[in-house]
């Protein structure tokens, strides 16, 4: 009988491991999702790039769209 207990306490920590990890992938699918104003792209918000404009905060996927956004704004600015 010694058999059957090693192989139900492997089971055991088979599901201990992967009821362990799931939580961890729910959290990141329901994480917060923010919008690049300049691609339109939508991203995790820990993996975009913040710029605090005018008191709210603009999200970004890149430099490259966040550089973007920034010369529009500084156009915007001197056009005032
Ligand atoms: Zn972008």
């Amino acid at each position: 009988m010694p058999g059957i207990i090693v192989t139900l306490i492997l089971i055991y920590i088979l599901w201990r491991l992967i009821v362990g990890f799931s939580p961890k992938v729910s959290d990141e699918v329901h994480e917060e999702l923010v919008q690049d104003p300049v691609c339109g792209l939508y991203l995790p918000k820990s993996e975009a790039l913040l710029v605090k404009k005018g008191g709210h905060e603009v999200h970004f996927c890149s430099d490259k769209c966040k550089d973007l956004f920034l010369i529009e704004e500084k156009k915007n600015d001197e056009n005032l």
